[in-house]
């Protein structure tokens, strides 16, 4: 049997070549990384959950008409996606501070925002996926005002979509990152998200009680990560209620 091609190995995912031309098979590793991976360890089941939770957000786009990569899962740590060519850069909204932007101006974490932000940070490990002023993004050719428009357009709806199905499981959209792809129909272009959508690229925090529900439970040494995301997994309904947290999640179908 032919070993199937291996694309890119990135800190949380490996990317390998799909079946057929135009896919990718995206694998979820356990590997947890913080601090442009200062900080690292293996947290067994996290990429089982975060492939299912990812699945499920998608999904959810699809059903709004939010174009994103999503095919279908394949098993429990893999899923098929859509190739495409991604736009080098890392975006971000926020609802609430908390984080980076927290410590910069030095706001309070959870205080409200006036509106949501968003902010970019162009994607290369080497520098620490700095932040970068939009006027950096036409000028250095990463993408062109027409793609800045749509991708402004696809984040909020993103942010629409995500805040409230957390909102609708008590749970509180303080921020999230997205990434974009490129793909080409015909003589057309379109941006579609990609990447993943998950409690690695997101802060939740419980609406009663802020106990955090995600990476930050990792970076900041707040307990068990996996009791985390199986949290919000039970939540939504990806994971059965009556699960006991484990380290090797069972899930529905
Ligand atoms: O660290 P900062 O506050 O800028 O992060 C904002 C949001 O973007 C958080 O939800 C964080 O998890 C996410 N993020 C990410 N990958 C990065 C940087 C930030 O998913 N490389």
């Amino acid at each position: 049997m032919a070993r199937r091609k291996k694309i890119y190995e990135g800190k949380a995912k490996t990317l390998f070549e799909g079946p057929e031309p135009g896919t990718i098979v995206q694998y979820f590793k356990d590997d947890a990384t913080a601090f442009n991976a200062e900080k690292k360890d293996v947290i067994e089941g996290k990429g089982v959950l975060n492939n299912m939770l990812s699945e499920f957000f998608m999904n959810g786009l699809t059903n709004i008409g939010v174009p994103n990569h999503f095919i279908r899962r394949l098993n429990m740590r893999e899923q098929l996606v859509r190739a495409c060519e991604i736009v080098p850069l890392e975006v971000i909204v926020r609802n609430f501070a908390a984080g980076s932007i927290s410590k910069r101006l030095g706001i309070e974490e959870g205080t409200p925002l006036p509106r949501p932000i968003i902010e970019y940070s162009y994607k290369d490990d080497a520098l620490g996926d700095p932040l970068v002023p939009e006027e950096y993004i036409a000028a250095f050719g990463w993408a062109s005002q027409q793609d800045m428009d749509d991708i402004v357009s696809l984040a909020l709806r993103v942010n629409d979509f995500l805040s409230g199905v957390m909102f609708g499981v008590g749970i509180k959209l303080i921020d999230f990152k997205i990434e974009v792809g490129r793909v080409y129909e015909g003589d057309y272009q379109r941006l579609i998200v990609a990447d993943e959508i998950s409690p690695d690229s997101c802060r939740l925090w419980d609406i009663e009680s802020g106990q955090k529900l995600d990476k930050d439970v990792f970076r900041r040494d707040l307990g068990s990560l996996t009791d985390a995301y199986s949290e919000v997994a039970k939540r939504l309904g990806v994971m059965p209620k009556g699960a006991t947290p484990m380290t090797k999640p069972t899930l529905i179908n």
